[in-house]
């Protein structure tokens, strides 16, 4: 009798589900990602138990029509990607049809959805990758609204694993926070319910806020008045970068870096790292900065696939790159720093 076999589909989905989706604030990125790519202006996020009991993001981007509900859960199944060379050259953030697809293994899913086109908006629910049917038709807005209910019921042991919903609700916040500086044309709040008929709304930012607006807001307004802004780029390597930057008067206990490549929110140990050793120069000992950098580089040199969560992102002549971008910052705080010293002498 042979010993191997394979795995149970079902199995199978929520390992794979599970590697994506390892926290609320994972399905949630991923959301707010689609409602961008949808071309939203404004983005509603509410949640319940730090989005373990409930999760939901409503946007008036394009909407899904009647016809793509059906495939709208199922695993790799997108508008976004065709072959395997688009990879290449996807603007877009998803392009692998998988983060519907998670969600729906280990939550329960419901769609409200309008097109530009349809007067009607629809509502489907779903159990897994399936469409419980009937679609119900509604009256609604342009945009789609998409809600996550009691995610990981059926993986009990990574649900007892969060001790605190508040835990969850303070990575979502940071979440939000991120990409409500990046997206500075989207309008984003984020909205906490409590379950018993009260809420706190922490962000609320309307589509026409400028960016320092948006982070004196989320961050304070002693960050935002001490930042200068930076952007740097180089044919050589094919990437241009941007952001804001905290100058020689501010300093933190911890290094904030909102850091965007090719617009998703992503980490990277590297530049974090030449990032602190450039501020090293100008700050008091064991003083950090803030920054946010928006890195663009040509999708051909980026390799987004590393990481299940997207998290982690490599690309080609990275030590170039962050030289680049320290330099131009060392450069623009050396220039502060004289006109600072001249002031004061004359
Ligand atoms: P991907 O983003 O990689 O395509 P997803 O599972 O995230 O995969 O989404 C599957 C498809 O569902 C998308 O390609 C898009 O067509 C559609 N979709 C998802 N969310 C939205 C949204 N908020 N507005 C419009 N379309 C959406
Ligand atoms: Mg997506």
């Amino acid at each position: 009798m042979p010993i191997i076999k394979p795995l149970d589909q079902a199995v199978v989905n929520l390992i794979a589900a599970g590697e994506i989706i390892v926290a609320p604030v994972n399905a949630l990125k991923e959301l707010i990602e689609n409602s961008v790519d949808a071309g939203s202006t404004m983005i509603d996020i509410q949640t319940m138990e730090g989005g373990l009991k409930m999760l939901q993001i409503q946007d008036n981007g394009c909407g899904i029509g009647e016809e793509d509900l059906e495939l709208l859960c199922v695993r790799h199944t997108t508008s976004k990607l065709q072959v395997f060379e688009d990879l290449r050259e996807i603007e877009t953030y998803g392009f692998r049809g998988e983060a519907l697809a998670s969600i729906s293994h280990i939550a329960h899913v419901k769609v409200t959805t309008k097109t530009r086109e349809s007067a009607r908006a629809f509502m489907a629910k779903y159990e897994g990758p399936k469409l419980i049917p009937p679609v119900e038709k509604r009256a609604g807005n342009p945009g789609t609204r998409i809600t996550v209910e009691d995610l990981f019921y059926n993986v009990p042991n990574r649900r007892r694993a969060f001790r605190s919903g508040n835990d969850e609700f303070n990575k979502i916040l940071e979440m939000v926070s991120r990409y409500a500086v990046h997206c500075s044309r989207v309008g984003f709040t984020l909205k906490k319910l409590d379950g018993k008929g009260s809420s706190k709304m922490p962000i609320s930012l309307p589509t026409d806020m400028g960016i320092l607006q948006r982070i004196s807001a989320l961050f304070g307004a002693a960050t935002s008045k001490e930042l200068f802004e930076f952007q740097t780029a180089d044919k050589r390597y094919d990437f241009k970068a941007s952001g804001w930057s905290s100058n020689a008067n501010f300093s933190l206990k911890k290094m904030n870096l909102l850091l965007f490549i090719n617009n998703r929110s992503v980490e990277s140990s590297n530049i974090k790292k030449a990032l602190d050793q450039t501020y090293a120069a100008f700050l008091p000992k064991g003083g950090h900065p803030w920054i946010y950098l928006s890195i663009l580089i040509s999708p051909r040199n980026v390799d987004v696939n590393v990481h299940p969560t997207k998290r982690e992102v490599n690309f080609i002549a990275e030590d170039e790159i962050i030289q680049c971008i320290c330099e131009e910052i060392r450069s623009k705080m050396t220039a502060v720093d004289s006109s600072r010293t001249f002031f004061t002498q004359t």
